[in-house]
């Protein structure tokens, strides 16, 4: 814990550099290289390879693009054990990060890292480059200690988080395997016992233009829309009334949230709109069949469509293209749980809360399609997606100590010099 506190400082400077980084989808390929190079500064094998989506493409748990993957890497750094007898651990985070919105909303630019009261300000701050960095830090805290891991160690960063996790599923394709995962999300010191799935779809409707003289001759795209967000918002109702059966959730106030979160139509203020699109989210309660899910989506769409006379030889069309993530529910996985809150309790004082998280988290993967438990517990953050996004120092303080002590744990640790 001493080893942390030596290193905190650094630790925070190096965060800082990373959320300079602006690593929005399609733009994380410098803060990689950034990593990559952290990575073999340490010593260890870097792996830094693109997402091939022919790879991918057949898994499950894959979710639909529409945007090229040609800039999109991940990097993944292996420390290999000398004489391995531990059990072996990754550490997963991602890179990417949400586009910050509105520049004149930010007290400080996005991407200039600002420090202040006890906070480190900018997007990507904790969501999560705070919790990436940490996982660095950690490792370098038993180094600095005297020791090193007595089992593997891999560290991944990862792209496509915010959007689909192929990202994650690339690494998992690509052999990586543990005996744990941990990933620091920045949870609020919290363990994430369950995540919700999330499915992201675009809504295209056409209209008839015309001069809106005469608008009662044409149809309007986007008070069409209107009608079909209208039906959406009735099938997150229902979805959620689902909660009462589910364990994890039957006291999460509102599990399911709809969102519309970008919209655009329309050419002219004159001219009746042609077309409307809009993108949503949505989510599903573990246990929610995915498929199924998709085709009420559908379903409830086309009825509404079936309201609006132009849209009855015209129907709108309902694409997928992104998140279709299922939702998760951590299970099996006591000892790695016992050891966390162990760690936990040793730093804080306190037991280690259990969530159930309203958001998705890359730790599907590991534990549905690759069958190792995934952890996911990080700091605290305040306004992720939002802005003046801020981690709190005090937290990942405490975060990357228990992130210590967990993996000197579990992997168990022999001296520096062998
Ligand atoms: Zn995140």
């Amino acid at each position: 814990m001493s080893a942390v506190e030596d290193g905190f400082d650094a630790q925070v400077d190096l965060t800082a550099d990373f959320v300079r980084f602006p690593s929005t989808r399609g733009n994380e390929a410098t803060a990689q290289d950034f990593m990559a190079a952290q990575m073999r500064a340490r010593g260890w094998d870097v792996d830094r390879f693109r997402i091939d989506l022919d790879a991918i493409r057949h898994l499950p748990g894959f979710s639909p693009v529409h945007v090229s993957y040609d800039d999109a890497w991940n990097v993944v750094g292996t420390y290999r054990a000398p004489r391995p007898e531990g059990r072996s651990l990754i550490l997963n985070g991602h890179i990417d990060v949400v586009p910050p919105g509105p520049a004149g909303m930010w007290t400080h630019p996005a991407f200039h890292p600002h420090r202040s009261d006890g906070w480190l300000y900018g997007r990507g701050a904790g969501d999560m480059k705070a919790g990436l960095i940490a996982c660095l830090a950690a490792l370098d805290a038993i180094h600095r200690a005297g020791f090193q891991p007595a089992a593997d160690v891999i560290v991944q960063s990862v792209v496509e988080e915010e959007c689909t996790g192929n990202g994650a599923l690339a690494c998992l394709a690509k052999g990586y395997r543990a005996d744990a995962v941990l990933i620091p999300e920045p949870l609020h010191e919290c363990l994430i016992r369950a995540q919700i799935g999330v499915i992201w779809f675009r809504i295209e409707l056409q209209g008839l233009p015309v001069h809106v003289a005469q608008a009662g001759k044409g149809a309007n795209a986007i008070i069409a829309a209107y009608k079909v967000i209208e039906a959406l918002g009735a099938l997150e109702t229902k979805w959620n009334v689902a909660k009462s059966e589910d364990r994890h959730y039957k006291d999460v106030a509102h599990p399911i949230n709809l969102n519309i979160g970008k919209i655009e139509g329309g050419d002219w203020a004159s001219s009746v709109p042609a077309w409307c699109a809009f993108d949503a989210r949505i989510s599903i309660l573990p246990g929610q069949d995915l498929n199924d899910a998709k085709s009420e989506i559908e379903r409830i769409v086309a009825e509404a469509a079936r309201d609006v006379p132009f849209l009855v030889n015209n129907p709108p069309e309902v694409i997928f293209n992104g998140f279709e993530a299922e939702g998760y529910v951590l299970k099996d996985a006591e000892v790695p749980v016992t050891a966390l809150a162990q760690a936990h309790r040793t730093v804080s004082g306190h037991d280690l809360n259990e969530v159930a998280s309203t958001a998705t988290t890359d730790a599907r993967f590991f534990g549905l399609y690759g069958k190792m438990p995934a952890l996911v517990y990080g700091p605290a953050a305040e306004h992720v997606h939002g802005f003046d996004e801020r981690v709190n120092l005090a937290s990942l303080r405490n975060v990357t100590k228990a992130m210590t002590l967990f993996i000197a744990d579990w992997c168990g640790l022999h001296s520096k010099n062998g």
